[in-house]
């Protein structure tokens, strides 16, 4: 099958190019492995996306999707699972099936990263979990860890503390990354307990979670280990880019993100790179939109020039 641009991801990154390339008259193909929204989807609240003061990230990216789908693009659950990018047509290959186009849009986004504890992926379902819009309702009444200092951590703490009896929010430093604004609400909520300067050491099971240890990561262990009995632990510290199938492809920086120029250009002709995967300071659903729409405008451009 052939398009004119192929957008792997439909994150809100891969959805706003989308629109922006069906607004050029391109006909965009956009591939998706699991469900259309990205990790946006799973926020609970978004309160600072431009003219839309309090939407959840569900919702959002669903008006979204519904108007890249006005515009003209084809969305396809499909697993990528090989590229050809180097030449004229580029080739993504989903198993069996391949797709041509003249340009390609990666916007394949991130994952969350694990803490790394040795349990901690047989406890995923039984009280470790990544997403707290998905799973926090199953924890509704019992008492919670969410560990991390930034937007998703915060987010996710005052979500839960709406669900639940107690939320502990483990960091391990002082200083928070979250905006301003959230984390003064969140500090206003009685259930709140901040764990600070520590670090969570073990996970504690019997089949399901039933408690999580923490220890001081100041100098000499001042603060002392505790163990919080807890059902669920929500884990929120940062993202990991999903490139691990892309080194071969395009240059990835030592984070494993793509460097991209201001046209969201990759070190390959006719490949152009938007969202959370790319290398950059500020990652929020407006600059994953921003991102789509200029991917898409470079895109469009590159596709005049080879005519
Ligand atoms: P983040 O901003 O990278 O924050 C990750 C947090 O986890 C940091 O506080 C970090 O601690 C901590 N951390 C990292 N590795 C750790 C480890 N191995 N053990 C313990 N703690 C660890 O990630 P994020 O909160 O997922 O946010 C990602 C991006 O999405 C950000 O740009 C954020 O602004 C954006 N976002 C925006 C919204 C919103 O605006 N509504 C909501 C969610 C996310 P240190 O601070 O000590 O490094």
């Amino acid at each position: 099958m052939h398009c004119d641009v192929i957008i792997c991801g439909a994150g809100t990154a891969g959805l706003s190019a989308a629109i922006y390339c069906g607004r050029y008259g391109l006909r965009p193909l956009v591939l998706e492995k699991v469900f259309a929204g990205g990790q946006a989807a799973g926020t609970p609240h978004i309160e600072n996306y431009p003219g839309a003061p309090d939407i959840s990230g569900f919702e959002l990216t669903q008006r979204i999707q519904a108007q890249a789908e006005r515009f003209g693009a084809e969305l396809l659950t499909a697993e990528v699972t090989g590229y050809d990018l180097a030449g004229c047509p580029k080739k993504i290959f989903c198993g069996d099936m391949s797709y041509e186009a003249g340009a390609v849009i990666l916007a394949v986004g991130a994952h969350p990263r694990q803490l790394g504890l040795p349990n901690e992926a047989a406890l995923i379902g039984h009280g470790v979990s990544y997403c707290a819009e998905c799973d926090g309702f199953f924890y509704r009444g019992k008492t919670v860890c969410v560990v991390g200092g930034g937007d998703t951590a915060v987010q996710d703490a005052l979500y839960l503390s709406a669900l639940c009896e107690k939320v502990y929010l483990i960091h391990r430093r002082e200083g928070f990354r979250a905006q301003a604004v959230s984390l003064t609400r969140l500090t206003e909520r009685e259930n709140v307990e901040l764990v600070l300067n520590a670090r969570v050491t073990e996970l504690v099971a019997d089949g399901n979670l039933t408690g999580v240890r923490v220890a001081s990561t100041l100098p000499g262990g001042e603060n002392g280990d505790r163990l919080l009995a807890a059902a669920g632990i929500f884990v929120a510290i940062g993202t990991e880019p999903n490139t691990a199938d892309l080194a071969e492809h395009v240059a990835l920086s030592v984070s494993g993100h793509i460097p991209v120029d201001r046209l969201m250009r990759t070190d390959v002709p006719g490949v152009f790179a938007a969202g959370d995967v790319v290398e950059k300071d500020l990652r929020q659903v407006v600059t994953a939109a921003a991102d789509g729409a200029l991917a898409a405008f470079a895109a469009h451009r590159y596709l005049e020039e080879l005519r």
